[in-house]
């Protein structure tokens, strides 16, 4: 079946241009001015209107067990806001747990997402296990299309620690399956110094231990192995300015990229102080408004090349059974709601982007790291039909944070940007905002998941 979408300006790779899509089935079969069509042609028109590949949001946190608390988003109600926001496809995580093997650790999450999914979806595997046995079971996933690794510079008690000569070895084992490897850079050693002379009931300690120092101290180190080995690797959460223009100096000669999230570009430390200061804390932590002010310019200057959300959200029940001791305090912040529309607000509105250039940031560079491109992360003949149809210039709406909280972290800001619709993989499935049917779950894996 053919659909047209006709009289919209479409967001193409380097520039916006009033033409009409075809799409055939799922993909994108044509596109250009005035193409023919059959008088019955299903016909969308997009006057007035703009059109952006669906976005894909490199960094999703989605129905993940935790040491003290459970996620509250599920796959269900975390892709429901993703989609209605303009998301058609996240990345999400596996992570072996130490009683579980590979499989295991696949197969469980896997089940959570089948048809539970409003979005397409894939994951960064964190494998745990790294004897020879074990490289072979990961070589054996890669080939089903889990070519992302993400591993930690810290966490000891949550089981992810590894050290920078642990991660060395890894990545030279992985380096012929041409993979992508994600860092979470915290140094270890300084988070352990810094730890012992804070007071664990006062919330604004807790970037006291999480420095900018530490997290600085880590990139340089990742930037060393990444130099050595050749492997792309690329950070992720970045908060600091200095973190930043190390990796843009590294970029000369290896292939290091970089992400950051809606929190550390509008938030600043002050957050702790309020009566909710408990649902700003997440690691690494917001910054103070000096080291803010500066991720907002590295922003708009087009530093980091990924923007993601990091979304991680807990019930608001999980942060009143939280103790007074920071360290019992969920750790992360919602931001499927907010991506699209804050950076669009930010980067085009305020800093005068045009609109390619925000897309290669929320969709086109994702997709490339993902290795999902040109499937996704573009409008082009060939590429699936993931088409975000929306007014900039549309009614005011808050910006949502999550369906599982009443707390709304973005409560103080409200957008223009209005989804008037959603197309994934060609099929329709959000309308003015809201989905056309919430029983119908399209959410498609882009790896696979049997054995
Ligand atoms: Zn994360």
């Amino acid at each position: 079946m053919k659909r047209y979408i006709i009289n919209g300006s479409v967001c193409l790779q380097n520039e916006v241009k009033k033409i009409d899509i075809e799409i055939t089935d799922e993909v994108i079969s044509a596109l250009g001015q005035k193409l023919p069509r059959q008088s019955d042609a299903e016909v969308i028109d997009a006057a007035g209107l703009t059109i952006i590949p669906g976005i894909v949001d490199f960094h999703t946190h989605l129905e993940e067990k935790g040491q003290y608390f459970d996620q509250s988003d599920t796959y269900k109600s975390g892709t429901k806001l993703a989609i209605q926001n303009g998301i058609t496809t996240v990345n999400a995580f596996i992570v072996q747990n130490f009683n579980q093997s590979l499989s295991q650790a696949i197969s469980a999450v896997a089940d959570q997402a089948d048809n539970n999914s409003y979005c397409d979806y894939r994951w960064h595997l964190t494998p745990t296990r790294f004897s020879d046995i074990n490289f072979y079971d990961i070589s054996k996933w890669i080939e089903k299309g889990f070519k992302t690794f993400k591993f930690y510079t810290t966490y000891k008690t949550a089981n992810l620690y590894l050290s920078y000569d642990k991660i060395n070895e890894i990545v030279r084992r992985l380096k012929k399956f041409e993979p992508q490897i994600i860092i979470h850079c915290e140094d270890e050693a300084i988070l352990s110094q810094m730890g012992r002379s804070v007071n664990y009931r006062d919330i604004t300690q807790f970037p006291k231990i999480h420095t900018e120092e530490a997290e600085l101290n880590a990139v340089e180190k990742i930037i060393g192995l990444c130099q050595n080995i050749q492997t792309p690797i690329h950070i992720a959460h970045l908060t600091s300015a200095d973190a930043i223009g190390q990796i843009e100096l590294a970029k000369r000669d290896c292939p290091i990229t970089s992400e950051t999230t809606p929190h550390y570009v509008f938030f600043n430390d002050e957050k702790f102080l309020g009566e909710r200061g408990a649902h700003y804390l997440t690691t690494p932590p917001l910054r103070s408004e000096d080291c803010r002010k500066l991720m907002e310019i590295k922003t708009s200057m087009g530093y980091p090349e990924v923007l993601c959300s990091n979304h991680r959200a807990f019930s608001d029940t999980a942060y009143q059974a939280a103790s007074s001791d920071f360290r019992n305090i969920p750790s992360g912040m919602p931001a499927l709601g907010a991506l699209f529309p804050m950076f669009y607000d930010l980067l085009v509105g305020k800093y005068k982007w045009d609109l390619p250039r925000l897309m290669n940031s929320l969709s086109f560079n994702p997709a490339n790291l993902a290795q999902i491109y040109p499937r996704k992360g573009v409008i082009s003949v060939g590429s699936d039909a993931d088409l975000v149809i929306f007014n900039p210039n549309g009614k005011t709406r808050t910006i949502p944070s999550s369906y599982t909280q009443n707390v709304n972290i973005w409560e103080e800001y409200s957008t223009n940007v209005e989804i008037k619709e959603v197309l994934l993989r060609g099929n329709t499935v959000v309308k003015n905002g809201n989905l056309i049917d919430e029983n119908i779950c399209q959410g498609k894996p882009l790896c696979i998941t049997s054995t």
